[in-house]
C-alpha cells in the first residue's frame, strides 16, 4: 500500500487518514471496541512517560543522562522559554518520555523506543493547548500509525537498517501527520506534513554513544519535534511538499542503504566515536 493509495480510500469514502487506519484494522479483523480500547491504553501510557520527568529529575540505569527534563520543566514554568506554547510543552514532554525510556520506565515504542518522545510530545501538546476531544486524538494516533506502517513496508523503521532518519525521521512524519489530522487538515496536508518531516530528516545517522539509547537520542527526540511542528503548521497554511510522501519514503529507503554500517547502531562512528563518547564508554563499561 501506498500513500496515493490511502488517499484515493479517503477520497471515495470522505474518510481522514485516521478513520482509514481504523477501518483498515477492522478489515483485519479487530472488532471497532478493541482497537479504541488499545488506541486508549497507549494514549495513557504517552500522558504517563510525558510527565513522568517533569515532576522530579529521572536519571538512566547507565547514569550518562537525565535531570534534563526536569530542569527543562521549570525554565518553561518560570516564563523564560524562548518557544511559542505549544513547541515549548512539547519539548519538555519529549524529554520527559525519552528520558523515561533511558531509565527502563514504561513507554509507548513509537515507531520504536529510541525515538518514542516525539508523538506523544506532539499530540499531547497540540491537543491539550487546543484542547481536542479525545476520540479525534485516539483517531489522531491512528494516522500517526497508518504512516508509520508505510514507511515500515517501503523503507525502514530500525536505526540499524536505516539509522535515525528510520527512527526519529520516522516519528517525526507520523507527528506531522499525526497535528495536521487533530487540526482538521485534509488526508492531502498530512501527507504533506510526512513529507516534509522526512525530507529534513533524510540522512540523520544512528550513531549512539556506548551502544545505549541515551546520546544522542534523547535531544534527537527534540529535534523531531521541532521538524514535525514546523512541518504540520506548514501542511495547515496550505504549503505542498514538491516531494510527494511515497517518493520520500523510497529516497529514505535508499540513503539508508548507502549508509555505512559505522552510522546504523553499532557505535563505531559519528558521535559514538567522538573522544568525548569514547570516554562516556570507558566509564560504564571500563
Ligand atoms: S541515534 Fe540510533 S539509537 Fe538513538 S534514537 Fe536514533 S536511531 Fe535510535
Amino acid at each position: 500500500m501506498t500513500a496515493n493509495d490511502c488517499l484515493a480510500r479517503c477520497r471515495e469514502t470522505g474518510c481522514t487518514l485516521g478513520a482509514l487506519s481504523i477501518r483498515m484494522e477492522q478489515e483485519a479483523g479487530t472488532s471497532l471496541p478493541d482497537i479504541l480500547s488499545r488506541l486508549d491504553d497507549m494514549l495513557r501510557v504517552m500522558e504517563a512517560e510525558a510527565e513522568n520527568a517533569l515532576r522530579a529529575p529521572v536519571y538512566s540505569v547507565s547514569g550518562l543522562t537525565g535531570g534534563d527534563g526536569y530542569l527543562y520543566e521549570n525554565y518553561r514554568k518560570e516564563g523564560h522559554s524562548l518557544l511559542g506554547e505549544i513547541p515549548a510543552l512539547a519539548t519538555a514532554y519529549a524529554l520527559s518520555a525519552s528520558e523515561t525510556n533511558a531509565a527502563m520506565g514504561r513507554i509507548v515504542a513509537c515507531p520504536t523506543a529510541g525515538s518514542c518522545g516525539i508523538v506523544p510530545a506532539c499530540v499531547l501538546s497540540v491537543s491539550r493547548a487546543r484542547k481536542i476531544d479525545r476520540e479525534k486524538v485516539l483517531e489522531a494516533l491512528a494516522c500517526a500509525g497508518l504512516l508509520g506502517m508505510l514507511i515500515d513496508e517501503h523503507a525502514s523503521l530500525a536505526g540499524a537498517q536505516g539509522g535515525c532518519q528510520a527512527e526519529c525521521g520516522s516519528a517525526s512524519a507520523m507527528a506531522a501527520a499525526a497535528i495536521v489530522e487533530m487540526m482538521g487538515g485534509t488526508p492531502e496536508q498530512a501527507f504533506h506534513a510526512g513529507a516534509i518531516a522526512i525530507k529534513n530528516m533524510l540522512g540523520l545517522v544512528c550513531d549512539p554513544v556506548a551502544g545505549l539509547v541515551e546520546i544522542p537520542c534523547i535531544k534527537r527526540n527534540v529535534g523531531g519535534v521541532s521538524v514535525a511542528l514546523s512541518a504540520a503548521d506548514m501542511a495547515l497554511a496550505g504549503v505542498t511538499s514538491r516531494i510527494p510522501f511515497d517518493d520520500a519514503v523510497d529516497a529514505m529507503n535508499r540513503v539508508g542503504k548507502a549508509l555505512p554500517s559505522a552510522l546504523r547502531e553499532t557505535a563505531l562512528g559519528g558521535l559514538a566515536t567522538t573522544e568525548s563518547g569514547k570516554e562516556m564508554r570507558k566509564k560504564v563499561f571500563g
